[in-house]
C-alpha cells in the first residue's frame, strides 16, 4: 500500500474511532476484541524486535568509545528535551491555574499507586538489572532488557569471527520482525478504530466524557495546550535548527506511529511502528533506529515528564497550597525524574506521580480527582512522547552524521 494511502486510513481509523465511541457509547465495546488483537500482535514483536535491535544497534556503532558517546549525547539530549517540557508545563499551570476553585472529589488513593509511597530513586536505579531475564521478558519490563542487549551486543563485538556471526543471526532476526511489522500496519487502521471505539465506550461515550471535561475542563485545557506548545513548536523548532528537515513532512512520515501511541497509549507497544516510520519514512540511518529508539521508549518521555508537572501544581492549587519557586524548583526536577522512570505502559505516569507528590508534601489522594480522565490525557502524552522520540532519533542521526564528517570514526 503507499505510503499516503496508509497514512490517511490511519487517521480515519482514529475518527471513525472517536466518532462511535462518542456516540455509541458502551455498544462499542463489541469490537474491543479486535484492539486487542492489534495491541497483542504488537506487544508479541516488542521483546525479540528490543533484544535484536540493541544487539544489531551496538555492534552497528563499532567500537566501545564510540557507544559511550553516542548513549552519553542520547541521554543529554533526552534529558534536555524533557526539562523543556516540564518547564512549558509549569510556566502553562501558572498562567492558566486551573486548580483554582476547583472542588476536590475522589478522596480515596487509587489502587493503582496504593502502596508505592515509598518508591524511590534507588528503586528506580534497581530496575536497571532484573534478577530473572525470562521474568521481565514476560512481564514486558523494557529496561532490564535494554541492559541486558547492550552488554550482551557488546560483548560480542570483541569475539572476533564466531561473534560476528551471532550478530548476523540477531540481524536476520531483526529484519524478520520488521517485516511482520510492516505486514502489521495493514491492519494498524481498524485495530486503532476499535482501541479508540471500545475505550471511549467504555468511557461512557460522549455524554459522559463531556460531564467529566465540565468538571475539570481547565487542567484539561492546560495539559493539552502545553503539549502543543512542546509537541508543535519546541519539538519541530530543535528538529529542524539541528537538521534542516521540514518537520511538516517529517510529521506525515510519522503519523503512523503517532496515531498508533494516540490509540495504545503505550510508547512500547508502538515501537515496532516507530522504527517503521523512522527508518522507512524518514530514511533515518538502521543503526541509530535500532540503538536510538528502543532507549528512547524506555526512557525519553516528554510529554509524561510535563504532565507531572501540571498534575501536581493542578493538586496543589485546588487544595489551596501555595508553593513557592523553591517547591516548583523541586517539582521541576522530580516531574523530569518520573518521566525518565515511568515505563512506556498505559497510565504508568500516574505511578510515578507519587514521588512528585510526595516530594512536596501533597496528598497521594489528589491522583484519584485525575484518574476519570486520564485514560484520555495518557493518550495525548504518550503520543507526544513518541512524537519526542521520532525526533530525537532524527537529530541524533543528523548529529552522528556531522561528528563522522568532520573526520570521527565510523
Ligand atoms: N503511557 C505512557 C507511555 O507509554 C506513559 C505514561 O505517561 O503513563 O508513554
Amino acid at each position: 500500500m503507499k505510503k499516503n494511502g496508509l497514512l490517511y486510513l490511519m487517521i480515519a481509523g482514529i475518527v471513525l474511532g472517536i466518532f462511535s465511541g462518542w456516540m455509541f457509547g458502551n455498544t462499542m465495546l463489541a469490537v474491543e476484541w479486535i484492539g486487542e488483537m492489534f495491541l497483542d500482535a504488537l506487544k508479541m514483536l516488542v521483546v525479540p524486535l528490543i533484544i535484536s535491535s540493541m544487539i544489531v544497534g551496538i555492534a552497528g556503532l563499532g567500537d566501545i568509545r564510540k557507544v559511550g558517546k553516542t548513549g552519553f549525547i542520547a541521554l543529554s539530549y533526552f534529558l534536555i528535551t524533557t526539562c523543556i517540557a516540564v518547564g512549558i508545563g509549569l510556566v502553562m499551570v501558572n498562567i492558566i491555574e486551573p486548580g483554582v476553585a476547583v472542588e476536590m472529589t475522589g478522596e480515596q488513593v487509587p489502587d493503582k499507586v496504593v502502596g508505592k509511597e515509598s518508591v524511590s530513586i534507588t528503586d528506580i536505579l534497581k530496575t536497571f538489572v532484573t534478577p530473572n531475564l525470562v521474568q521481565s521478558m514476560a512481564n514486558m519490563e523494557i529496561l532490564p532488557l535494554i541492559m541486558f542487549s547492550l552488554v550482551f551486543g557488546g560483548v560480542l563485538t570483541t569475539l572476533g569471527e564466531p561473534g560476528k556471526r551471532a550478530i548476523d543471526f540477531f540481524d536476520t532476526v531483526n529484519v524478520a520482525i520488521m517485516k511482520i511489522v510492516h505486514l502489521l500496519m495493514y491492519f494498524a487502521p481498524i485495530g486503532v478504530f476499535a482501541l479508540i471505539a471500545s475505550k471511549l465506550g467504555a468511557a461512557g461515550g460522549g455524554d459522559l466524557f463531556l460531564a467529566e471535561l465540565a468538571k475539570i475542563g481547565k487542567y484539561v485545557t492546560t495539559v493539552i495546550s502545553a503539549l502543543l506548545i512542546h509537541g508543535l513548536v519546541v519539538l519541530p523548532a530543535i528538529l529542524y535548527m539541528i537538521t534542516r528537515r521540514n518537520p511538516i513532512i517529517y510529521f506525515k512520515n510519522v503519523v503512523g506511529a503517532l496515531t498508533t501511541a494516540f490509540s495504545t497509549a503505550s510508547s512500547s507497544a508502538t515501537l515496532p511502528i516507530t522504527i517503521d516510520c523512522a527508518e522507512k519514512n524518514n530514511q533515518i540511518s538502521r543503526k541509530s533506529c535500532l540503538f536510538v529508539l528502543p532507549l528512547a521508549a524506555t526512557v525519553n518521555m516528554n510529554g509524561t515528564a510535563l504532565y507531572e508537572s501540571v498534575a501536581a501544581m493542578f493538586i496543589a492549587q485546588m487544595l489551596g497550597i501555595q508553593l513557592g519557586l523553591g517547591d516548583q524548583m523541586i517539582i521541576f526536577l522530580t516531574a523530569t525524574l518520573a518521566g525518565i522512570g515511568a515505563a512506556g505502559i498505559p497510565e504508568a505516569g500516574l505511578v510515578t506521580m507519587v514521588m512528585v507528590l510526595q516530594s512536596v508534601g501533597l496528598p497521594l489522594e489528589g491522583i484519584g480527582m485525575l484518574l476519570s480522565i486520564d485514560w484520555f490525557l495518557d493518550r495525548c502524552r504518550t503520543t507526544i512522547n513518541v512524537w519526542g522520540d521520532s525526533i530525537g532519533a532524527g537529530v541524533l542521526d543528523n548529529l552522528e552524521e556531522k561528528w563522522v564528517e568532520r573526520g570521527g570514526k565510523n
